[in-house]
C-alpha cells in the first residue's frame, strides 16, 4: 500500500527572535543536498522576510521538484505575533501582504500556507481558501497553547478539507490541511502539546516509535484515511549543511527509520510534496458541498431514557 513521505521546513532565520540569514542559507543549502541524496521531495514555508534575502535559493529549489510556500510571523511585519488573534479582515491582510512579497520573489503566486505556532481561528480557513491558497499545515492536533492562540481539540489527523465555521472539523473548505505526523499520547511542554515529528524535538529513537504507530494505524485504516503519508517537520535555523550537527544526523536517523518502518510493514515509500499529497486528496476526495451534518451519540443512553 502507498504511503506517502514528506518534510515541511519553516523557514524563518531572518524573524526577530534568531536573525541570522547566513544560518538560514547554511540550513536550506544542507537541507537541499541531504534530500537530493535521499530522493526526497520536500516543502519549503517560508516568511516574507526569509524569502527577501534567499529568494534565488528558493528558485533553485523550486526547479529541483520542491515545494515553496508561505510562512508566516505576523510580528515581523508589524502585527501582533499571532494570526489566530485576527478576525476574517486583519486575517486577509495580514495572509495577503506576505502573498504579495512572495509572488515579487518567485513570479508567481503561492499555492500553500503555514501559520506559525500552528495559530488559527475559526476564521482562518475561508480566508485561506478566499486569497487562493490551495492548502498547508495549518491544524496542530490536541495542540492546547490558549496563549499562542493555537488550541484545536482532536481534530482530524490527516489530510482533510476543514469546515467552514468549526476549524477542529473537516467539512467543505476548499484548502486542503495536511498536519504533520504526531502521537497524541506522547505530552510535551506539560501536556500542551503532542509529541509531534520534528526534527529537534526528541531524538531520531523516539521518532522511531512515532513513525512505526502512525504507519500502523494508516495500514489498519484501510479505505478509511484515502491518503496515506508521514510528514517530518523542522525549521531553517539548524546548520543542516554541517554533516556533524545533531539535528542533521537525526533528520537521516527519521528518513531510515521510516524507510525500515514501511518496508517491515508493507508500505510503499512514496517521497512526495505537501502540494503532491494535497493534489492526491483533490483527485481522490470530491469537496463537499453544504457542509456536514453533525449527528449526536445516543448510544450511551440508559434503555430507560429513551
Ligand atoms: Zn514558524
Amino acid at each position: 500500500m502507498p504511503v506517502h513521505f514528506t518534510v515541511q521546513i519553516d523557514c524563518e532565520a531572518t524573524q526577530h527572535s534568531i536573525r541570522d540569514a547566513a544560518l538560514g542559507e547554511r540550513a536550506i543549502r544542507g537541507l537541499g543536498e541531504v534530500f537530493a541524496q535521499q530522493g526526497l521531495r520536500a516543502s519549503f514555508m517560508v516568511i516574507p522576510s526569509d524569502m527577501r534575502a534567499h529568494a534565488r535559493i528558493y528558485r533553485e529549489l523550486e526547479s529541483q521538484g520542491h515545494e515553496i510556500g508561505l510562512h508566516a510571523h505576523p510580528a515581523d511585519e508589524g502585527y501582533q505575533e499571532f494570526l489566530g488573534v485576527y478576525g476574517f479582515d486583519d486575517q486577509m491582510k495580514i495572509v495577503g501582504e506576505g502573498m504579495d512579497v512572495f509572488a515579487q520573489a518567485m513570479g508567481r503566486r503561492p499555492r500553500a500556507f503555514t501559520p506559525g505556532y500552528g495559530s488559527a481561528n475559526d476564521h482562518t480557513f475561508p480566508a485561506l481558501e478566499r486569497l487562493g491558497l490551495r492548502h498547508g499545515l495549518v491544524s496542530v492536533p490536541t495542540r492546547n497553547l490558549p496563549q499562542c492562540a493555537c488550541v484545536w481539540g482532536n481534530s482530524p489527523l490527516d489530510a482533510h478539507y476543514p469546515h467552514r465555521f468549526n476549524r477542529c472539523l473537516a467539512g467543505d473548505v476548499d484548502f486542503v490541511d495536511v498536519p504533520a505526523t504526531l502521537d497524541t499520547e506522547s505530552r510535551l511542554w506539560g501536556g500542551a502539546h503532542p509529541q509531534d515529528l520534528r526534527i529537534e524535538l526528541v531524538d531520531a529513537k523516539n521518532h522511531w516509535y512515532t513513525i512505526h504507530k502512525n504507519v500502523k494505524r494508516l495500514l489498519a485504516a484501510g479505505d478509511k484515511i484515502p491518503v496515506k503519508y508521514i510528514k517530518a517537520v523542522t525549521h531553517n535555523t539548524f546548520d543542516y549543511s554541517d554533516p556533524a550537527n545533531f539535528r542533521r544526523e537525526t533528520l537521516l536517523g527519521v528518513i531510515a527509520a521510516a524507510r525500515d518502518i514501511f518496508a517491515a510493514e508493507g508500505a510503499e515509500f512514496m517521497p512526495a510534496t505537501t502540494g503532491d499529497i494535497a493534489d492526491e486528496y483533490r483527485r481522490l476526495v470530491p469537496l463537499p458541498s453544504g457542509g456536514v451534518t453533525l449527528a449526536l451519540d445516543t448510544r450511551g443512553r440508559a434503555r430507560s431514557q429513551r
